[in-house]
């Protein structure tokens, strides 16, 4: 097969990714990879003929050619480079090569190297009017068949994706066409029957329905944060109000999680107005009352396209003329536009779209004449195919919902945690007495955070805390651990006191790593006892869970722990058992991105230097495995698949081999991953000389380890937005099941073990698994999972970074 790859539509980080995974992963597929520039605009242009060619569509040989069949012949096509640094047609490289006129582009191996890291789409994008008609189409089909192109990726929002079903829908009749009226030969018309296509959806807007996340959106989250972070603490000092706008024309996702994420006091967004007849009445009410409480900064966020009820829209000048007019409030407006689409992409958006851009070269090789056109989505951490059309029409059905007032509708047709976020945030931001319940429900829940510090768990003590506060509970904070318990260092957490914890890194109520045991059960249990606790609400790490199942089993001796207990995971090793995610980890990859940039730039700068970067994450992979993903390494080292004598050989034969096949004076900087646990023979030092040693005159090697710089400064927005939406889950779990643990006989009354749970992520479900159901799948001694997720992953990185592909023709 011919794979090609466009970008189209408003750029997006990872569309870079997305590309090169595509161009490896039809690659090592043994298809040949072709870029489309300036998306369906460079479809339509084609390539102009150079005088005296054929247009086969054989482009300038590759330069190794050592092995015809292999990754080899793939390796380079030289235009590489011009794409990366392209000047305009009027380039001209140093060898000769040129992009004049050449718009789609045969690409090996290497012309994509690097390209993970940039933002936008080096290959360019485009809107295209001309693809709109059916001449534009037909045009385009014949570029392609030119080429010999049978598979096509498209990179872009619902509009491209429309476009790209359109084309492979059409595609027997205008291949028809072109034969009839003699544009192809027969030969070309037999050889070019069917079109397969498949959609990846890049798109800051995060605005096609039956997918969690679009290539880009994370990233433009980040931007946003970013913004209101710093916007944040002029506010505090002024005691401003900030009106502050981002983009969604059509939906509000980015707004949305903006308010979520950044603390703000109200959103506007198109597909929940508010409610109340005048909103300006609502705004000035809800503000009212967080000044009222001492709040210092006001932020509201307004999304481009915010309507209120009666789809009048709702812009950031009026709403700051309000603020000021009504509540005398310092008010200034910051229109973030386009600085929320640039920069480098988040590590999501590294990792996404290469997940993603591998299932669309599988989806393209498995298709038939008969199967649909697929877009590749996510669905919480699983991704999957879905029917493009289906995809589009339920996105288009979100718009006309809206237009049609049935805003329930609109938000149903969202993903699902949309409508949990837009109530989290209600919940958490408002000081609205209405969710208060009657005096006999409230409860007094101790909140705990545990083990290392990670991102997210002061934003999950937050919400915890709001939401005990809307609802009329108590919230109780124990400082330090179960030491902090032991001291009766317990207080209640007010809702001004929390308020800057959703940005807030490392831990505010002090953290440790001593758990309960035989010695201090009895003690706990009376504090317990003493705070009258109802439920507790544990953050941490494998410490947290172990501390649960002992207090758990410790139930038949203490009746004060037959309370509902739930640990949400916040551990940047990812090592607790059966769930995907936990706070932190997002943030730790996003701190070890940002490092591996800058080795990688200076490694680079040397041309021919091997970075070793060691890892935290104690016997767990993941740090190490996924930051391998995002940042491009080419070899992963972990404490599950070891490293040893044979391994080492063949990775220092791989580099060797890898610095040979480098184009002269162009060798390239390398990067290694290694956790620190590992091994313990095989250290980071030892490891640096071996390959220093091994590399003689072809590369050098360095080494650098991160420490504890991974824990990550401020939480990143994802860890701050999965703390608010699984912290509000925790709370319902501690209330559902202490109001039934409440409604049996006092006497002898015992909680189910099902009441000792941990909130996990599997696949696309969210569960409460007991603690001692956990177990089953702890691989105790090793603190970490007996199966995990990602394991697959490591061999995806060394392919991704060339490695086993290398291996297999050494
Ligand atoms: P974004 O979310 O950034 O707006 P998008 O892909 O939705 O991305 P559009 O401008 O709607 O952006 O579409 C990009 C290009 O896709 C258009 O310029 C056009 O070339 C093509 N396209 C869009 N809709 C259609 C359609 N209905 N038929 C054919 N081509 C289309």
């Amino acid at each position: 097969m011919r794979v090609a790859v466009l970008t189209s539509g408003g750029d997006s980080a990872g569309m870079n990714a997305a590309v090169r995974a595509v161009v490896k992963q039809a690659i090592v597929r043994g298809c040949e990879a072709y870029v489309v520039r300036e998306g369906y605009e460079g479809l339509i242009r084609g390539n102009i003929e150079a005088e005296g060619s054929s247009d086969s569509g054989a482009q300038t040989p590759p330069q190794v050619t050592r092995d015809s069949q292999g990754v080899e012949a793939n390796l380079r096509f030289g235009y590489g480079p011009l794409l990366r640094d392209w000047e305009g047609d009027s380039t001209d490289d140093p060898t000769g090569k040129n992009l004049k006129g050449r718009y789609i582009v045969k690409v090996g191996w290497d012309d994509v190297r690097g390209w993970m890291g940039e933002g936008g789409t080096i290959i360019g994008t485009a809107r295209c009017a001309g693809f709109r008609t059916i001449e534009g189409r037909m045009t385009a089909a014949h570029n392609l068949i030119k080429e010999g192109i049978n598979a096509l990726v498209v990179c872009g929002g619902d509009g491209s994706l429309t476009g790209a079903d359109k084309l492979r829908g059409e595609w027997p009749e205008l291949v028809a066409k072109l034969h009839q009226n003699g544009t192809i030969t027969e030969e070309q018309a037999n050889a070019s029957k069917h079109l397969v296509i498949v959609g990846l959806v890049g798109s800051i807007d995060n605005d096609m329905a039956m997918t969690d996340l679009t290539i880009g959106a994370p990233t433009a989250l980040h931007r946003i944060c970013e913004s209101m972070d710093n916007i944040s603490t002029t506010a505090s000092s002024h005691s401003r109000a900030f009106v502050i706008e981002v983009m969604g024309r059509y939906c509000g996702w980015l707004a949305l999680m903006a308010g979520v994420c950044g603390g703000a006091d109200f959103v506007f967004i198109p597909e929940c107005p508010p409610e109340a007849e005048s909103w300006e009445d609502q705004m000035c009410e809800v503000i009212k009352r967080h000044r009222e409480v001492g709040k210092r900064k006001t932020m509201v966020i307004v999304a481009e396209g915010a309507l209120d009820k009666n789809l009048k829209p709702i812009k950031p000048d009026y709403v700051k003329d309000i603020l000021r007019n009504r509540l005398q409030l310092d008010t200034r407006v910051t229109t973030l536009g386009h600085t929320q689409r640039g920069g480098r992409p988040c590590a999501y958006d590294r990792i996404l779209p290469t997940l993603q851009g591998v299932e669309a070269v599988n989806a393209l090789l498995e298709s038939t004449p008969e199967t649909p056109s697929y877009m590749i989505g996510i669905n919480e951490n699983k991704i999957s195919r879905i029917p493009l059309v289906e995809a589009v029409k339920q996105t288009q059905a979100i718009a006309q919902a809206i237009n049609d007032k049935d805003f329930e509708s609109a938000v149903k047709l969202r993903d699902p945690d949309f409508k949990e976020s837009f109530n989290g945030f209600i919940m958490t931001s408002s000081l609205d007495p209405e969710h208060m319940l009657p005096k006999e429900k409230h409860l007094r829940i101790a909140i705990i955070q545990l083990g290392a510090p990670a991102g997210g768990m002061n934003a999950a003590t937050r919400t915890a805390a709001r939401y005990c506060l809307a609802r009329g509970h108590t919230p109780l904070a124990v400082q330090n651990g179960f030491k902090g318990l032991l001291d009766d260092a317990v207080f209640p957490l007010s809702w001004l006191k929390v308020d800057s914890w959703m940005t807030r890194g490392g831990s505010e109520l002090g953290t440790n790593r001593a758990t309960p045991d035989a010695d201090s059960l009895g003690d706990i249990a009376s504090k317990f006892q003493k705070h009258r606790i109802d439920g507790l609400f544990m953050i941490g790490g494998f410490e947290a869970f172990t501390a649960l199942l002992t207090i758990e089993e410790a139930r038949k001796h203490y009746p004060q722990f037959h309370v509902p207990m739930i640990h949400l995971p916040a551990t940047l090793s990812n090592n607790v058992p059966l769930t995907e995610f936990s706070l932190g980890s997002d943030t730790s990859l996003n701190a070890l991105v940002d490092a591996c940039d800058s080795i990688k730039q200076s490694a680079s700068a040397s041309r021919n230097r091997v970075f070793i970067v060691e890892t935290q994450g104690g016997m767990c992979g993941y740090l190490a495995t996924m930051g391998g993903l995002a940042t491009g390494a080419v070899i992963v080292y972990t404490p599950e698949s070891g490293i040893n004598l044979h391994r080492l050989r063949a990775d220092v034969k791989f580099l060797q081999r890898r610095y040979e096949l480098d184009e002269k004076g162009k060798a390239e900087g390398r990067l290694v991953l290694k956790s620190e646990k590992a091994s313990s023979v095989f250290t980071l030092d030892l490891m640096t000389q071996v390959f220093k040693e091994e590399g003689g005159s072809l590369f050098d090697a360095r080494s650098a380890s991160l420490g504890h710089t991974l824990q990550g400064g401020i939480p990143s927005p994802m860890d701050r937005a999965r703390a608010t939406r699984l912290s509000l889950k925790c709370m319902s779990f501690i209330e559902e099941n202490a109001w039934a643990h409440r409604s049996l006989p006092e006497k002898g009354r015992k909680a189910k073990k099902e009441t000792a749970a941990v909130i996990t992520i599997t696949g696309s479900s969210i569960n409460f698994t007991p603690v001692t159901e956990l177990v089953e799948h702890a691989d105790m001694k090793n603190r970490r999972g007996i199966n995990v997720w990602w394991a697959d992953y490591k061999h995806l990185t060394e392919i991704m970074g060339s490695k086993d592909y290398f291996s297999g023709k050494l």
